[in-house]
């Protein structure tokens, strides 16, 4: 258990969705790390697509949740930015028939199941040009689990959680919210035609608690 469902989730604000780029996403344009094309996989309601279009990269945005691409492309909108945000299942990226020097990843990949992860992988190697590189942000093994019973805060539609969550009554403190990654889990998984730039201790940036929590930011590039 720990999928949250998106749609429902993107009627109210989720706690990720904390109107702003995340601050790692920011430090990473400002230090150059960001080149050229950019794909945001996993984009929610845009705000780091957004950014980078502002900051003048071609930039697409993709999501399979239909109300959090619809958000985006009102932000857009309002702000005269240029972003192609499509509704697609990351798990076909390879039919989008082109490829970027960037992909970037706030939060997406915390959130597949073992059997989904290479899956995922293989689609990305699919939409990267060789030598570009995939940028993940993820919460990490050192961040605690979100309290479910704090989701009233931000579910508008709370109670019908109980209708879509097995066991809903049975869970614990612990037990909702998205995985928690290891670096042994990214390296296993990067080990073919991939090179670790590095993985380091970062932040991802929340409205709940103390809104800052732990997590792994990745620098992968393609061989
Ligand atoms: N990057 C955004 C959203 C992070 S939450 C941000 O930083 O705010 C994870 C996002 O991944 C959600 O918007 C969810 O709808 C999307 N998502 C999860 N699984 C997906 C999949 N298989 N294909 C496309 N989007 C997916």
């Amino acid at each position: 258990m720990g999928t949250p469902n998106f749609e429902l989730a993107y009627r109210g604000t989720p706690p990720w969705d904390i109107g702003r780029p995340q601050k790692e996403y920011v430090q990473l344009e400002q230090a150059g790390e960001i080149v050229g094309s950019v794909l945001d996989v996993g984009c929610g309601t845009g705000e780091n697509a957004l950014y980078l279009a502002a900051q003048g990269h071609d930039v697409w945005g993709i999501d399979f949740t239909p109300t959090a691409i619809q958000k985006a492309q009102e932000k857009a909108a309002q702000r005269h930015l240029t972003v192609s945000f499509r509704v697609l299942n990351v798990l076909e990226l390879h039919t989008l028939g082109r490829t970027f020097d960037t992909v970037i990843d706030s939060g997406l990949f915390h959130v597949f199941s073992d059997e989904e992860r290479p899956l995922f992988v293989d689609n990305l190697a699919a939409v990267i040009r060789r030598g570009g590189t995939y940028f993940m942000l993820c919460l990490s093994e050192l961040a605690p689990k979100l309290d479910y019973s704090k989701l009233k805060d931000f579910l508008p539609d709370f109670d019908k959680l109980k209708d879509l969550v097995p066991n809903f009554d049975k869970l614990k403190e612990g037990d909702y919210g998205p995985r928690r990654v290891t670096q042994a889990e990214i390296k296993g998984l990067f080990q073919d035609g991939w090179r670790i730039n590095y993985i380091r201790q970062a932040t991802m940036e929340s409205t709940m608690g103390s809104g800052v929590r732990l997590g792994w930011l990745s620098s992968i590039s393609k061989e």
